[in-house]
This record gives structure tokens, sequence and C-alpha cells, in this order.
């Protein structure tokens, strides 16, 4: 059986991606409307009934907007922090049943294992993820200001990397935002800059990484062929001709991709 991931959608205005293991279907965040998710969902064949769980990174709206729609009605567990329990009630005025973890811990739900870790970004304890299915390691790395040791070692074993290319630095710049929001962006806890994006590519390059999706683009501060080439340009130039990169897009899901369980035994031949 294999493990099957989609990135329903990534951006500033919400982000949300799916996962499938034999046991456990989750979602990683919830930032499009219950009603977005649904159509989203369906457009990949799925539903959100009967999912295990909905991991949430941190409680900006972009990554919390369905919550209320998708738990009230279906008693989705929602997986996170004290913190961003209390930011998340606070700011949708409504409870949760909350599976609380401690920043830095690691659990399972069903087959899948799990990581959590500290990531910096302007919100109350935000987190990024790292989940450990029988097919592969896949992990997700957006909303951060800058990509700290910590981070980069808790995904340095990914074989599907979730990865934030958010701004061209000179776009932002150079864009008609207020200067204090494109302090905000640049600075320590904000978005990782497609040149951030490059050297924490490179910085956890290894024989193990499949698949990078370049997530959460601004759409007044970057292009998507920007992200990619400045992406690509460097996985070349360190000779990882090996990985994939992979678009997201806000407004539609991205092809399914299907992690096929190795066999125990071969798994050090394929690298
Ligand atoms: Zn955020
Ligand atoms: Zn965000």
């Amino acid at each position: 059986m294999s493990v099957e991931i989609t990135i329903l959608g990534s951006g500033s205005a919400g982000n949300c991606a799916y996962l499938e293991t034999t046991e456990t279907r989750l979602l990683i965040d919830a930032g499009f409307s219950a009603r977005q998710t649904r159509q989203r969902l369906a457009s990949i064949g799925k539903g959100p009934e009967g999912l295990s769980g909905i991991l949430v990174t941190h409680e900006h709206t972009d990554h919390i907007n369905g919550l209320v729609g998708l738990c009230s009605k279906l008693n989705i567990p929602v997986y996170c922090n004290r913190d961003t329990k209390d930011a998340m009630e606070y700011q949708l005025d409504c409870k949760f049943e909350c599976r609380i973890f401690i920043t830095g811990e690691t659990f399972e739900i069903g087959d899948v294992i799990v990581d959590t870790f500290s990531v910096p970004h302007d919100a109350s304890d935000p987190v990024g993820f790292m989940l450990r299915t029988t097919a592969g390691k896949v992990g997700f790395l957006t909303d951060l200001g800058h990509a700290t040791k910590l981070a980069l070692e808790r995904v340095r074993a990914a074989n599907v990397l979730v990865l934030e290319t958010n701004h061209d630095l000179k776009m932002l710049q150079e864009s008609s935002r207020p200067w204090s929001l494109k302090q905000r962006i640049a600075g320590r806890h904000g978005h990782l800059s497609n040149a951030d994006a490059a050297d924490a590519a490179q910085e956890i390059m290894s024989a193990d990484l499949r698949h990078l999706y370049l997530g959460h683009l601004s759409r007044e501060c970057n292009r998507p062929e920007l992200a990619h080439r400045v992406i690509q340009d460097r996985l070349e130039k360190i000779g990882a001709n090996h990985v994939t990169v992979e678009l997201t897009s806000q407004n539609k899901p991205c092809a399914t991709l299907h992690l096929e369980h190795v066999p125990a035994y071969s798994q050090h031949t394929l690298l």
C-alpha cells in the first residue's frame, strides 16, 4: 500500500495538505474554508469524513480558516500545542477537541509517527512537522523567518519536503507594501525568501530527498517561475539532480504523490 500526499493549496491565502496511509488520514493545516477544503478533497476523490486528525502548525488565519466548519460537524481531532490552541480558540471564538502536544515531542497517529519542532515565526508557538510513514518521511517547513539548525536537523532525513519559498527579496523591497510589513516578512520571525530556501535545501541535501515542494509563495512579491529557477539552479550547482522540484499553487491542488513502500532490505541499494 502506498502513501499518498497531496498539497491541496499553499500561499498566504490558505494552506492545506492531505496525507493518507493504510491506517491514517490527515490534514496538515486547514487554511481554506470548510467548503473549499471539501471541494479540493473531492477533486482527488476524498472527503473530510473520518479524518484521523488535523495537524496545526500555528494560528495564523491562512492555516486555520476551515477548522470551525470541519471540526464542529465532523468531530475531527485537532493536534496542536497549548499556546496555539489558546490563540486559535480566542481568535475563532470556538472550542476544539484538541490532542495537545508539547513542541519537540513525537507522537503517533495510527501508523504515522509525527515529529514536532519549533520554528521562528511571529505566532504563539509555531511548529514544523516531520511525518514518518512506512513508505517515507514527509517534512513540512513553511512559515519561518530563518532556517534554524534545529529545524534543518529535524527535516534532514525527509524524502519529501514542503519548503517555503515565500518571496523574492528584491520584489518585496520594491513592492508597495508598508515598510513595517516588509520588515515583518523579511525579518527573523517572518518568511523564507527564495534565496533562504535555496540555502536551506543545500544545507539538508541528501540522497534520500526526492521531492521538494515550493510552498507559501507570495502573490505580490514572488513569481512561481522565479522561485522554481532559484531552487533549480542551486540544486544543479550542487549536483542534486535526483530531486524533483514541484511548485504548489494557491488556487488548485498539486498532482497526488504516491510514495511506495520500500522493503527494509532494499532501502540502501536504492540510495
Ligand atoms: Zn504564519
Ligand atoms: Zn502562513
